[in-house]
């Protein structure tokens, strides 16, 4: 079972991944060999899967969802590492990570970054440099 969001308690997503598979061109080949960018492949005809035991020759996570197009080929997958979700597995939306994040900033106001920290310490110190202001007669 996956963990809940924090705020709303909905089941968090899993973050995928989409990997696609292009057909080879003159073009997109890099010297005849098959080229993986990393979020996908362009292969030859004779390579492109039609399974999902196929699929798993180019990728080691797990695939949760193909697309299929012309010809019966997967020309996209979507894969999990088992493991991630979106909002670092604590919120299930960018909504309830602000409104979770409102609450504390609300109950724990003495709580904040290191980097807030140092911009308000920056800027009391700019403050409390004395300056001499010119008026103009
Ligand atoms: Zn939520």
């Amino acid at each position: 079972m996956g963990p809940l969001c924090k705020h709303c308690g909905k089941p968090i997503p899993k973050a995928t991944r989409h990997f696609g598979f292009t057909p080879a061109t003159l073009n997109n080949r890099e010297n005849g060999q098959r080229f993986n960018s990393g979020y996908g492949m362009y292969l030859d005809e004779e390579l492109r899967p039609k399974t999902v035991e196929e699929c798993r020759r180019y990728v080691n996570d797990q695939i949760i969802s193909v697309g299929r197009g012309p010809g019966n080929y997967i020309y996209s997958i979507h894969t999990w590492d088992g493991e991630s979700y979106v909002w670092g597995g604590h919120f299930h939306s960018q909504s309830c990570a602000a409104q979770f994040g409102l609450g504390m900033a609300h109950n724990f106001p003495t709580y904040s970054t290191s980097t807030y920290r140092e911009a308000l310490k920056a800027r009391d110190e700019k403050d409390a440099t004395p300056r001499r202001t010119k008026i103009e007669k």
